[in-house]
């Protein structure tokens, strides 16, 4: 009774993010708060979904792979490759996190709204979000 349920995917999905202490995130509550804002490519200005970013991986990996660091196209690969299913969300699952912590960092609006809303928790002391 008064026990908020939640969706059990977001439960597993919702961690800490490696390499950033302190700080947590809710993917699948990102996804739903940052429903219907875009982004515009860097090298063409194609308009693709902010989060998640995979329509943008692909366009990014795709249509722009000679001018994007060899590794970061390998690794896009690597996990295109992956039959693995246990292993392709564990590395979807880093991605996300690696993109969405890249995206609070240079969005403050999306960050503060993220913050705002609960979907992320900060380090505490980190300053002001
Ligand atoms: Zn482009």
């Amino acid at each position: 009774m008064g026990e908020h349920k939640r969706n059990p995917t977001a439960i597993n999905r919702a961690a800490a993010v490696p390499g950033a202490p302190g700080l947590t995130i809710d993917l699948d509550a990102m996804e739903k708060l940052l429903a219907g804002t875009t982004r515009f490519c860097e090298h063409c200005g194609l308009e693709l979904a902010i989060f998640p970013p995979d329509d943008f991986f692909e366009h990014l990996y795709g249509t722009h792979a000679g001018l994007i660091e060899p590794a970061f196209v390998e690794a896009w690969r690597a996990y295109q490759n992956e039959t693995d299913l246990a292993e392709r969300l564990e590395m979807h699952r880093s991605q996300l996190f690696g993109y969405a912590w890249q995206l609070l960092t240079v969005r403050y609006d999306l960050r503060k709204k993220c913050v705002d809303s609960g979907v992320v928790t900060l380090p505490a002391g980190s300053g002001p979000h």
